[in-house]
């Protein structure tokens, strides 16, 4: 197999004087079919006498200064730029090769220039005030010295080579740089998260511990007056009469299990009830939540069941349960007033081999503003009485403290996907074979 030609350098000449061109071209370039002939040369007399490749440059030729900044632009253009120019410094009546080569580094900063003058047209430090002190700039004196010209054009192309590979490291070095500093952005915004949580699970415990005991008595004690009330309100004339206090009792009854709900979730949500890890069978407590979101999911809503075959995962049912059951009642309060309304219930193995559980809706999705503080306690766009805000940062407690993940993904007014990642339970990890999959919107 013959190993592919390397791309020949590109040199372009620009002079008025169509003789130059001539000129550069014999010392430059290894005539048509010579080639051939050497090699055969080589062969018959073993002469070993084959002239480098090296030797040979793509050369183009430029009349003008302005032709010589179209050429220049149209080679960036496509990609297959001019590493050497060698430029002529008079030719009138069009720009001079001075003016030239200052609009065409415009057009490609990289490109080295070689000045050719017969005459001493411009100083050395007139041609620095004009063009700055650069390192791309040669001078060469005609008539010209073709050793001088052929050396000139190698290590000038191989310097625009290696300016080449240095820019294109650097390339490679700032996007590594971007991807770092993406992804040490990400890690901070979530370790700020868990540490936000952490402090706000530590004072909800505090209040929840606080709250329970007095609770606890109002409770009971409400209990207590809301029979001896019945008792005594036995009477027709006494219930009348009592009326007003029985209502009161009752609101006070039905408030104070609220707040003790309330207070249950933020136990929940404070790690007070831990409970031990067992393996899990995911799909059957999908289902049982299922079940418990009862009318919650009413009967327009269409449930699809998405579910490949998973091993067991570490958790409790419990707890899983409260986060399937979170998901799925949170995905059916986006549905409201939606048209064809679908629920989506998938389960599948990642390619790391975790177990993804998805509860995706077609609702009215989470705007970005409100996206940064689902997890957060106490955060809701529900109307007041509605919601508490505790469903997700529960969610993410219980997923977190099992080793999980917990992500979203959503569109607004399209709606969202919850993806709960779990780790299966020792000795269940079926082969990771299959190809990570996730549900389609
Ligand atoms: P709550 O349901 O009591 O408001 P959550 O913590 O469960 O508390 O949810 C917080 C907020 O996240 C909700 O008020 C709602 O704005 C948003 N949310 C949660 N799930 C969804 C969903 N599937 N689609 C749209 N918004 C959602």
């Amino acid at each position: 197999m013959s190993s592919p030609t390397p791309e020949r350098r590109r040199i372009l000449v620009v002079d008025d004087n169509p003789a130059i061109h001539q000129d550069f071209r014999k010392i430059l370039t290894v005539p048509e079919g010579l080639d051939e002939l050497e090699a055969m040369e080589s062969v018959l007399f073993g002469s070993g006498r084959v002239r480098s490749r090296a030797l040979d440059f793509e050369l183009d030729s430029a009349m003008s200064g302005e032709e010589s900044v179209r050429r220049v632009k149209a080679a960036v253009e496509e990609g297959r730029p001019y590493a050497v120019i060698f430029m002529d410094i008079r030719m009138p009546p069009g720009i001079d090769g001075v003016e030239a080569t200052l609009r065409l580094w415009r057009e490609d900063a990289d490109v080295q220039v070689v000045l050719c003058s017969a005459y001493s047209d411009y100083s050395w430090d007139e041609l620095s005030r004009k063009l700055g002190s650069s390192e791309r700039l040669l001078i060469l004196r005609k008539p010209f010295d073709n050793i001088e010209v052929r050396q000139m054009a190698h290590s000038l192309c191989e310097k625009w080579e290696l300016l080449r590979q240095s820019h294109r490291r650097m390339d490679d070095l700032e996007r590594a740089v971007e991807e770092r500093t993406r992804a040490l952005a990400e890690a901070n915004m979530r370790l700020m998260r868990a540490q936000k949580l952490e402090a706000l699970g530590r004072m909800s415990a505090g209040l929840a511990h606080e709250v329970n005991n007095p609770l606890s008595y109002v409770l009971s004690n409400l209990r207590h007056v809301q029979m001896g009330l019945e008792k005594l309100l036995c009477t027709q004339e006494a219930q009348r009469e009592g009326e007003d206090l029985r209502e009161a009792c009752r609101d006070a009854v039905f408030g104070a299990e609220r707040i003790a709900r309330i207070v249950q979730d933020v136990r929940l949500f404070a790690r007070l009830d831990e409970p031990a890890k067992e393996p899990v069978d995911v799909r059957e407590v999908v289902e049982h939540a299922v079940s418990l979101a009862g009318t919650t999911l009413r009967p327009g809503i269409r449930v699809v069941r998405d579910f490949q075959e998973i091993p067991r995962v570490l958790g409790n049912d419990v707890g899983l349960g409260q986060v399937f059951l979170n998901l799925i009642v949170n995905a059916a309060h986006a549905l409201e007033g939606r048209s064809e309304p679908c629920i989506r219930l998938g389960l599948a193995r990642c390619a790391d081999g975790r177990v993804a559980v998805e509860v995706q809706d077609n609702g009215c999705g989470i705007s970005p503003e409100h996206l940064g503080r689902l997890f957060e306690p106490f955060f809701t766009t529900k109307p007041v009485g509605m919601g508490t805000g505790l469903g997700l940062s529960i969610c993410h407690g219980i997923v977190t403290r099992l080793g999980g993940d917990i992500t979203v993904d959503t569109v607004s007014g399209q709606g969202t996907t919850f993806r709960v990642l779990l780790t299966p339970a020792s000795g269940e990890a079926l082969e990771p074979d299959a190809p990570e999959r996730k549900l389609s919107a």
